[in-house]
């Protein structure tokens, strides 16, 4: 096979980034766009020893579970990468991945499996479903200001007034940012050369509160940070036009802040935040409980799932209120407050301290007093935590909520050693939720139950929660 080759591809399988996958004379060839059934007439862009990389140049046969994204820049905005694929076909996937992770990198017996896998929990109405949008800002070859998502593999921005994962009212705050860009002279970052000002904009909404908190991310220190600041004329005008723009939408405009970033990086926050209007956070309840968030804090992107997820992990939990549970990883305290009342006593570790703020402020505003907090890497401060706790104190469950990294191997010697019944594991990633159930099953704890839930349709990820214990 050789670049700028047309070929003939059956598409078999989909890749981790949702690319389609099909074999041609031996090589594995990544085809951007491909759905498993498809046949397509494939542009080879690059080939390397045994694999290649393919764009479609004409669907030969179409897969019947191929449908029409309704995104009219699905194929090249890097945020969903299989709004091709029908739901349906998303869901059976996913599942899929999640069983293949735990029986082949997880070592779990797939008979075995079979019995306790609970499949996966989809959403009814997969569509503007996320309360988190961060947007670069940049500019484009002709030096015009750009605001969108980055495309598929690389840094151009791609602007999108309609996107169908989004809430419309980002697309209507961009509309503003862009008319206060232009009005009041903003240079938007450039990162080839590091300079320019504005350089994202994250905007988040608390589905069940209405409330919506806008931070810019900005490259300026000092006295340049002033136009910025509360008061200034620039901050006037967006606040005015966002707040009328909300609440035409069904929404409340409650907080503008900046976030100073002035390094020369890919990490979208610097750690400075500064009040612009309202409060450094906005409210979001799940279920019963009220939750503060940060715009430096994590907090899960998909609420309806959230909740899902979060009474699979509370059924897993199996509580009684005689309990004393761990959350590890724990953000602002989501798991821990939601697994509170059912549960003598909750002890959460983060590792960021903005959100380990946010934990113990959602604690005290929802009146949950058997909750208490630790701010600390969880691999470090877990084992010392442990030695400094008397018998009476130690746990009966630990949930761990790790990011795609899964946990550090001293994390969970630890929590091996502090012995819980039951371990809950919510996992981001499939593949190292497997690595870490390999390692426990070494150290007695088995795989009980598994539930997958869609936290990200039209996108590869994909969440699950499984129950371990010790035979
Ligand atoms: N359980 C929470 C957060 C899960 S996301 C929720 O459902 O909302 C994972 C969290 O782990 C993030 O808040 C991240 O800041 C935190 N984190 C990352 N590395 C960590 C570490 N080494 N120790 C403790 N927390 C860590």
């Amino acid at each position: 096979m050789n670049k700028n080759e047309i070929v003939k591809v059956n598409i078999t399988d989909l890749g981790t980034e949702g690319e389609g996958i099909g074999k041609v004379d031996g090589f594995t060839l990544f085809v951007k766009g491909g759905v498993p059934g498809d046949v397509v007439e494939a542009h080879v862009l690059k080939v390397k020893k045994n694999l290649g990389y393919a764009k479609i140049e004409k669907i030969l046969t179409s897969s019947p579970d191929r449908v029409e994204p309704r995104c009219p820049v699905a194929s090249r905005c890097g945020g969903c990468q299989i709004q091709q694929l029908c739901y349906e076909k998303q869901l059976e996937i996913k599942k899929k991945k999640v069983f293949d992770c735990l029986t082949r990198i997880g070592g779990v017996d797939p008979e075995s499996l079979e019995g306790c896998f609970e499949g996966i929990i989809g959403m009814e109405e997969p569509w503007h479903y996320r309360n988190k949008a961060q947007y670069p800002v940049g500019i484009d070859r002709d030096g015009n200001p750009r605001i969108g998502f980055y495309a598929y593999h690389s840094h151009n921005i791609i602007e999108n007034d309609a996107c169908e994962i989004e809430k419309p009212l980002c697309a209507a705050v961009l509309k503003d940012l862009r008319l206060v860009i232009s009005r009041f002279n903003i240079m938007p970052y450039n990162e080839m050369v590091g300079k320019g000002e504005l350089r994202h904009c994250l905007i988040r909404t608390g589905f069940s509160t209405g409330e919506v908190m806008v931070c810019l991310v900005i490259n300026a220190k000092g006295k340049e940070l002033n136009k910025w600041k509360a008061g200034s004329e620039m901050a006037q005008t967006l606040v005015k036009s966002i707040s009328e723009d909300a609440v035409k939408l069904g929404f409340k405009f409650v907080s503008l802040c900046i976030n100073v970033n002035t390094k020369n990086t890919n990490v979208i926050l610097g750690d400075k935040l500064y009040p612009v209007y309202g409060p450094l956070y906005i409210n979001d309840m799940i279920g019963d409980v009220i939750f503060r968030i940060s715009p430096l804090s994590f907090y899960q992107v998909n609420p309806v799932q959230t909740r899902k997820l979060y009474d699979k992990a509370l059924e897993y939990a199996e509580l009684t209120g005689k309990e004393t549970v761990w959350d590890l990883y724990c953000g602002i305290g989501t798991i821990s407050l939601f697994l509170a009342r059912k549960a003598k006593k909750v002890y959460g570790v983060e590792i960021v301290p903005q959100a380990i703020d946010n934990a113990k402020e959602n604690a005290r505003i929802n009146n949950i007093t058997n909750a208490e907090f630790f701010c600390g890497a969880a691999e470090d401060a877990l084992p010392r935590l442990n030695r400094d706790l008397t018998d009476a104190e130690k746990c009966d469950v630990i949930v761990v909520d790790p990011p795609r990294k899964g946990c550090d191997e001293k994390l969970l010697d630890t929590v091996v050693k502090m012995s819980p019944s039951r371990i809950v594991y919510v996992s981001c990633d499939p593949a190292t939720l497997g690595r870490d159930v390999k390692y426990l099953a070494s150290r007695g704890y088995t795989l009980q139950k598994a539930c997958a839930v869609d936290q990200f349709c039209h996108s590869m990820h994909v969440e699950t929660v499984c129950l371990l214990s010790r035979e």
